[in-house]
Formats: C-alpha cells, structure tokens, sequence
C-alpha cells in the first residue's frame, strides 16, 4: 500500500545515503517532498538577441560554428568553449568544470544555453545545456533548496518521480466551501503549479492555495488546543474572595488606572474557572504590569494555592521581591526569593518551605525551575519578561503543579505584534494594557550625532541640579561582554572625573558579583548614586521613578525593541524625562530606527516597525521562540492571509469538531500532526 507518508527512501533512484542528505532538509516522507517547495523560479524561455542585458542570466539558442574545446588546469579544474552563432552575432560560450559536456556539443547543431551574459567579451558563461527545446517544457525552472552532495538536477528528478507516482493521494483538506469563496485551487494542483508551473500565474495561484492551507490548518490545531484545554477542565481553580481582594486593593497607594482594572478583571474571571489558565498580558513598558500579577497572586494565595514568579535576571527579582514584600507587608503570606545566588542554607529552607506549604509565594529566576524545587500547591505561575525565556522553560514552571494543572500567565514589556501574536501566541488568551498611569508625560527622545554629543551634557546637568537621576548606557561591542564591560568602566571613569565631585557616580555590568550588583541598584534606588552608568543588564524591569534621563550611546547598535527596553527605564516618575540617542549610524536601516525611536513611545507600533524593519526570522530568532516551521507562509509578509484563516479556523473548528465523520481526511491529518487533537 503506498501513502504519502512513506519515507522516501520508498521511491525509486532514492537510497539511503540520499534519504540522509533529504533528512537535512527536513525532508522523510514523500509528501515532505512533494511539498519541498521551490524558492524561486527561473526564467528560461529563449531570449532574442536585443533582449540579453549585460550581466544578467538568460537562455540563448543558436548554431554550433566551432568544434568545441576542452582545457584543462590541474586535476579538478577545467574550462570548455565554443562559439555559437544567435541571430547575426557569434557569442563565446564557456563552461567551467564540466569539460564532460564536450560529447554532446557538435559543430553544426542548434542548441540551447542557460547563462550569464556579458555583453563587453560578447561571451556567455554557460550553467545548463540543452540540445533541444523538449528537454525544458517549461519556461520557468524551479530552483530547490539544497545540500552538500544533493544537487538541484537529483531533487528535481526525485520530486518528478514522487509525483508521479503519488500524486493521486494528495488529500484536499480545506473544507469545500473555504476553497470556493476564495477560489482556490485543489492542493493537488497547487502543488503540481509549485514544482512544474507554466506561467507565473499559475504559480501565484499555487502560492495562495499553500499557504492559505497551511495558516488555516495551523489555526486549527491552535484553537484546537486552546478549546481542549478549555474542556478539560483539570485546572487549577482560584475561588477567591472577592471582598478580601477588594480590601486589598485598597491599600495599594495608587488608584488601579482604568486599563489595569479591567485586565485584572479578565484574569480574575479566568482564574475561577475549573480549566488552565494560559494568559498572556501584553503591556508596554511602565504600564504597570507588576501590580496587575500581584493581584493575581493575592487572589490565588487567598483561594489557599501558592505562587510563583519567574523573572530573567537576579536584579530584576531582587527588586520584585522588595515591591511584593513591601506590598504584602501587613498580610499573613511568607515572600521568598530564591535565585542561583541565594546560599545553600537558605535555599534548604525555601524549599522545604514550599514544598510543605509554608511559603505561599516565591519570587526567582530561572533557578525556580530546578528539578529539586517543589511545590505543597502550585495556583499560579507567573512569567515575566516572557520572551526572555525559551519555550521549555516557559513551561517548566507550570509543571510544577500537583494535581491539578496551574494558572499560566506569561507577561511582556515587548508588545508583539498582532501577526506574531497569532502565530506563537495563537492558543492562548491575550490581555493588553494599552494605558500608562496618569500623571506620566512621554518621554521625549532625541538622536544626536557624536560630533554634537557634548551638547547633551549641559541638559544631564541640568536634571541632575534638580534632584533628578540619570543612566548612561554603554554600547554593545560586538561578541565580546568583556570588551562591553571595559568600555563601561572607561565611560565610568570619564563620569566619574568629571562629575564626581559633585554626584554619586556608580558602574553595572553582567560581570560583576551579584552582590556588587545588588549594592549599586541598592545606592541607586536609594538616591545615593545619581548617575548610573551600565550596560545592558539594566535593560528589563528595573523601576527606579526618580530617574528621568538617559543617554545610549551607540544606539544604533540596538535593535528598536530593546531601546524601547532601555528607554523604558525612565519615565516612570510623574517629571517629564528624556532620552538621549548617540549615533552615527552608517546604514540606512540604522538611521530609520533612530528616527522612529524619536518619533514615537508606542511600544505596539515601535514592535510593529522593528518586525518589518528586521523581518521576521531575525525578530525571534531561534527555533526556541516557538515560530512555527511554515513551507511558504510568512506571518510576517502574509499577515492579511494569516488574519483571514486563523478567523476561518475560528469559525470552522467547532463544525468539525462536532462532525469529525463529515471531514475524514482533515481530521486524520490533524490528529496525525497532534496525538492529542480531537473532537
Ligand atoms: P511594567 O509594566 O513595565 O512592569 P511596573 O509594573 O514596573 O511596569 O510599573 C511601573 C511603575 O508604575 C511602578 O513604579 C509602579 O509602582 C507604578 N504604577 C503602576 N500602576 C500605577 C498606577 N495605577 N498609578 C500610578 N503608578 C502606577
Ligand atoms: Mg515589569
């Protein structure tokens, strides 16, 4: 019986040193191949004389006037020529490295060149020939991707055998009337177009029918999951007391602003069902995310369930942990912090306090998630800085639980855009806090150049005279930390010397002990040390109000989402602040993103630009970051189809769901994709 899953290894001329070679492109089944896609496409249709341009490929056709000639240099290396007679002209064809070419070159007979022409040696560097015009049917040659010892002439053979004798199982999956309302092509013939198309229509047709199928499918197995989860029903549930989280909120100094209400509403409602809650609260920074999860922890604490709070780095618990604590002072929860630097003794007693019950609420890093941390309950676990964790770790946490699986709610300061949020967010709840706290003036950003950079200093001065407080964030030096932290003790030096005298002036770095660390953020935060000169390891959640100027030097050397980090430092106090960009950027993308960081404080349409300005393989970068492995679709560039599917997915799932009989193919694909996908 053939299926579109056998391995390759199934298909005639493939052996298992091919199969090896197709492995690397992630290709093990037949169907793998077939939908092992072009990247682009060829145009071979023969070229008149008058349209071959300089330097560009094209496919001649002429005469053989000369007896071809083979020469050769060393063992490896050889060169073939001959000349061919195209219209009135006679054009040099040459051939480098494959000499074997010779016996099917005679003089007399037409033949076909795919090239490079150089119109100054009227010469055509020759990569493909053909001795007539039934060897290429089409005019459009697809170009695979490849791999050492597989080359594009086996692929294509392969792909042509698959098809051939596969092509009549490839499954329709989208539902009949999706494919009409936006007349799409059945996938059959669209990936018939990919490989063998015969005009560029054809193949955008092709392209619109794959990944149309491949965001729905996608949408479908994400709301499929988030539905299930829904069902399951085997969270944790936080009944709360609403009065008691009432009184609570009272004795917070600052009156909830109207956005933080409402978010703490939605998680609150959540948190009360019998099913998992997996949120994402997505607030620009400053917005004041941290007292919206304190609610949530209270609530969970208060229904008798512990909590948990993992953050990035130790600065940024150590000063959670002083938030939390300073809120809960007048409750009856024990606050623990537990990072890689707390002492073995203490750390003994954390987790026994956790794992017995004693210790209600724990704030940490990554070191929350060893294998020997426990805990007696587990209600909710908090992720902040979400994107600064990968996706096992993200979930670590959560594991944690005992019986019942624990609330989920993953925050960040690096809004993301609503493609990405769909794609990677795509089975979770989202919550935004689009509101900054009253009282806050944005900051206002300037881009100065190096030359003008001293400039800057009289308006430092002038804050620092008012009381105010000041960062001064060193550069990135390419790979190297080390080279970053003396670059910070130079700039430390220089501001130490000139405004010693008169301010404290204090250095942080990754390279220093936590200790030394946890001293500088404590004279900071204290108003002892008024001007800061760190790198970035300030960049996510420190929280020091009366600081009201930065100043990044080298910003370009940034990408816009972590300037956006940066600057977020200040401006969390009631005085106007500023930020201050140093740079002298040498590329054009360099100077848009110190334009547009001078331009706007909306984190939303900053992450927004930095997506298109950065594409969106660089935006999130690993496989780690949980961006799914699309053949053709890009969420990035494809984000109106992304939006139409994943609305059709909606819409469509409960059908399916309810009649799996009615869509045997579909439902059998998606439960071979996801074990757990069912109806
Ligand atoms: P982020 O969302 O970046 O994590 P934080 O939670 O650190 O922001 O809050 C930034 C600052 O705003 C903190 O000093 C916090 O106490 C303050 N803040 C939060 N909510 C309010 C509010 N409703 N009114 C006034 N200040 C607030
Ligand atoms: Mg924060």
């Amino acid at each position: 019986m053939r299926a579109l899953t056998d391995p390759v290894s199934q298909l005639k001329g493939v052996g298992p040193k091919k199969a090896e070679k197709m492995a690397k492109l992630g290709i093990e089944t037949v169907y793998d191949l077939l939908t092992h896609y072009p990247f682009r496409y060829e145009d071979v249709s023969i070229k008149s004389l008058d349209e071959l341009v300089d330097g560009q490929k094209a496919t001649i056709s002429g005469q053989v006037v000369t007896q071809p000639v083979a020469q050769y240099y060393g063992r490896k290396r050889n060169r073939l020529s001959f000349r061919v007679q195209v219209e009135a002209a006679v054009l040099n064809v040459v051939f480098f490295n494959q000499a074997y070419l010779k016996k099917q070159v005679e003089m007399g007979q037409e033949i076909i060149v795919y090239g490079k022409y150089d119109a100054g040696y009227q010469q055509v560097t020759g990569f493909k020939l053909f001795k007539n015009k039934a060897e290429e049917t089409s005019d459009f040659s697809a170009i695979y991707h490849v791999t050492q010892g597989l080359s594009q002439a086996s692929i294509i053979k392969d792909i042509r055998t698959a098809w051939d004798n596969y092509h009549d199982l490839i499954p329709e999956l989208l539902p009949d009337a999706l494919c009409e309302k936006y007349r799409l092509l059945s996938h059959h013939d669209a990936i018939e177009a990919m490989h063998f198309p015969n005009s560029p229509q054809d193949h955008d047709q092709a392209r619109r029918q794959v990944k149309y199928q491949e965001l729905f499918l996608y949408g479908l197995r994400l709301l499929g999951r988030r539905s299930r989860r829904k069902q399951a029903a085997n969270g944790v549930e936080v009944l709360y007391d609403n009065q008691a989280l009432k009184a609570f909120i009272q004795i917070i100094p600052f009156e909830l602003t109207q956005g933080q209400k409402q978010v703490v509403n939605e998680i609150c409602a959540d948190l009360r069902q019998p099913y998992q809650m997996n949120r994402l609260l997505q607030g620009d920074v400053g917005s004041g995310k941290t007292v919206v999860a304190l609610l949530a922890m209270v609530a969970t604490m208060q229904a008798g369930y512990q909590a948990a709070i993992m953050v990035p780095t130790e600065i940024l618990a150590e000063q959670h942990y002083e938030t939390l604590q300073g809120f809960l002072a007048d409750s009856p929860y024990q606050v623990a912090l537990l990072t890689g630097s707390t002492t073995a003794k203490a750390r003994r007693q954390i987790l026994a306090d956790l794992a017995d019950g004693t210790c209600q609420l724990v704030i940490g890093t990554h070191a929350l998630i060893q294998d020997d941390v426990a805990f007696a309950d587990l209600g909710l676990a908090v992720i902040d800085e979400q994107h600064r964790f990968g996706v096992r770790q993200r979930q670590a946490l959560a594991a944690k639980g005992k019986s019942a699986a624990p609330n989920i709610l993953y925050m960040t300061a690096t809004p993301i855009p609503r493609t990405l949020e769909i794609t990677i967010m795509g089975d979770m709840d989202v919550s935004k806090l689009q509101e900054i706290p009253s009282g806050r003036q944005p900051i206002q950003t300037a881009w100065v150049r190096p030359q003008r950079a001293e400039n800057v200093q009289a308006n430092l001065l002038t804050e620092l005279q008012a009381g105010r407080q000041a960062y001064v964030i060193c550069p990135l030096i390419g790979e190297s930390e080390a080279l970053e932290v003396q670059n910070a003790e130079y700039i430390y030096q220089e501001y130490q010397e000139r405004y010693g005298a008169r301010f404290g002036v204090g250095l942080l770095h990754g390279k220093m002990t936590t200790d030394e660390k946890a001293q500088v953020m404590a004279a900071f935060n204290e108003n002892k040390v008024q001007i800061l000169v760190a790198t970035t390891v300030i960049e996510v959640g420190v929280n020091v109000p009366n600081a009201s100027f930065m100043i990044i030097l080298d910003a370009d050397r940034f990408g816009l989402a972590q300037l956006h980090q940066l600057r977020g430092r200040v401006g969390r106090g009631s005085q106007q602040s500023y930020c201050v960009l140093i740079a002298d950027p040498k590329t054009e993308n360099g100077r848009q993103r110190m334009q547009i960081m001078a331009e706007s404080t909306d984190g939303f349409y900053l992450s927004q630009q930095d997506l298109v300005l950065r594409g969106a393989g660089d935006y999130f970068g690993t496989k780690q970051s949980g961006m799914p492995d699309f053949k053709l679709a890009d969420p990035v560039t494809d984000g109106l189809i992304l939006e139409t599917a994943r609305q059709d997915a909606k819409v469509f799932l409960p059908e399916l769901l309810a009649d799996p009989a009615s869509y045997p193919d579909l439902y059998q694909w998606l439960r071979d994709q996801d074990a757990s996908f069912q109806a």
